[in-house]
């Protein structure tokens, strides 16, 4: 199908020196800890429903944690908080992730990552968000006539997401909408509704001080749920 075609194409991307370098890199150098397991080391595909009603967007995979697994928000601390929320709420089978073939689902909902190789130290530069774009766009299309609701995991999602909008149809208001956590803002997609919320990424800097906790991450995720009808 056209997903796993776009999955395909990602997966041979080297567009960006710098993180084809880095993204390959650490995979021949490991971690201790998971010295003795291959490392995926490419571009991370989106991942859960191919026809979902919540669509939550991250920023990029961490070097240990998607690059390593091959699947988007898996395998490292911020992964760990997501899934857990995912399950409280009812959008995943499984609390937690152990590899690919866990059967770890999502249910009515699809996780894609702004940018699709990890950088170092999880920040991408702009010309990198930029050259990543057309694949978020590209996914953006395919899933957009069931998404109802898109979580934004940090502002660097919800940028990303806001400008890739109006190629798929989606108008974005003036004055452009502010990202801040459990703020919602109601668009229409040609599909109908399109609610995007925003929502503190659970990366461990925020968890750990407190910004984000499981409540904060929990209600977020229950209102998408909602707001799509899983
Ligand atoms: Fe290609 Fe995106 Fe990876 Fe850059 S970050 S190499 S555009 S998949």
């Amino acid at each position: 199908d056209e997903l796993a075609e776009l999955d395909a194409r990602v997966s041979v991307c080297r567009a960006c020196d710098r993180l084809v370098e880095w993204r390959e890199e650490v995979a021949v150098g490991k971690r201790k800890a998971f010295a003795d397991q291959p490392y995926w080391g490419r571009p991370i595909a989106g991942w859960g429903a191919a026809e979902p009603r919540v669509l939550i967007a991250g920023l990029a995979p961490a070097a240990h944690g998607g690059n390593r697994t091959g699947r988007v928000f898996t395998g490292d601390r911020s992964g760990d908080w997501l899934f857990a929320s995912l399950y409280r709420v009812g959008l995943a089978n499984k609390p937690t992730s152990e590899h690919a073939g866990d059967g770890l689902r999502l249910l009515g909902a699809r996780m894609i990552a702004a940018v699709r190789c990890a950088p170092p130290a999880n920040a991408p530069t702009p010309a990198e968000r930029d050259t990543c774009a057309p694949w978020f766009r590209a996914e953006l299309e395919l899933v957009l006539p069931t998404t109802r609701a898109i979580v934004c995991l940090g502002k660097f999602g919800f940028d990303v997401l806001l400008n890739a909008l109006p190629a798929v149809g989606v108008a974005v208001p003036k004055p452009r909408p502010k990202f801040g956590h459990a703020l919602e803002y109601r668009l229409t997609s040609p599909y109908g509704e399109l609610t995007v919320l925003g929502c503190f990424h659970p990366s461990q800097q925020n968890t750990f001080t407190g910004k984000l906790t499981e409540p904060m991450l929990d209600a977020v995720l229950a209102r998408a749920k909602s707001l799509g009808g899983v």
